[in-house]
């Protein structure tokens, strides 16, 4: 290996440790991603849920109180009728009997009216709390919808400079000799992503941090291409 190329190595060695960090970093935010889309699709879900049913108890409540508006309409007409009825009458006893009667649709028509009234009440509050929920589950949607774009834009982008580093770290080593790339990676793989240790202070090795015997520190100042005794990468100094 001529001593010319190792900057050309180094420059490589860090721009493929920056790749497996940006890889890392994808892979963190690819999982991130998926947790977010699927606890929110699952919180959206519940919001629509509560919401079909409050849609349904109001049709129910709207439904019983047109049940009993029929009921009144249909309880007046009756009314109208006895009372109509009750003018016509002679026998003492067929009156008594038609103003009971009288008497107990009046009282039928004031509690269908009472229970109407309620009905009402009842299908005012659902109908505020149907509102209010429709609001949370359209607030939810756009937090959904925004936080996702901006993830997706994130792994995007991520996406772009692990492809441009990638480019990158290939164009560099097609400059290298074969040779010298297979040393190189070889060292690579056996040293944890680091074949080429800067000396440190002037006599550390930057790959094990360990002291550079005098006599190695004399090669590598002279030139010579050395691996560091305790570590077995290649040192450099520049
Ligand atoms: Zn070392």
């Amino acid at each position: 290996m001529r001593r010319e190329i190792i900057p050309s190595l180094l420059e490589i060695q860090e721009l493929v440790l920056q790749l497996r960090d940006y890889e890392k970093r994808l892979k963190n935010l690819e999982s991130e991603f998926e947790n977010y889309i699927n606890d929110n699709l699952k919180l959206i879900n519940e919001k629509e849920e509560e919401l079909k049913k409050i849609i349904d108890n109001f049709k129910l409540v709207k439904d019983q109180q047109k049940e009993k508006e029929d009921k009144v309409v249909i309880y007046r007409e009756k009314l109208s009728q006895e009372e109509k009825r009750s003018l016509t009458l002679k026998n003492p006893k067929e009156v008594m009997h038609v103003e009971k009667e009288i008497e107990n649709l009046k009282k039928q028509i004031n509690n269908l009216e009472d229970e109407i009234l309620n009905l009402m009440i009842q299908s005012e509050e659902i109908d505020s709390k149907k509102k209010d929920v429709t609001l949370e589950l359209q607030k939810l949607r756009e937090e959904f919808e925004n936080k996702k774009k901006i993830l997706e834009e994130e792994i995007n982008s991520l996406k772009e400079e692990i492809m441009n580093l990638a480019n990158d770290i290939s164009e560099k080593r097609s400059k290298i000799p074969e040779e010298d790339l297979i040393e190189f990676d070889n060292l690579l793989k056996s040293k944890n992503g680091r074949a080429i240790a800067r000396v440190i202070n002037k006599e550390i090795c930057e790959g094990c941090r360990l002291s550079i015997p005098k006599a190695v520190l004399e090669k590598v100042k002279k030139g010579d291409i050395v691996n560091c005794p305790n570590c077995g990468r290649i040192l450099w100094l520049e």
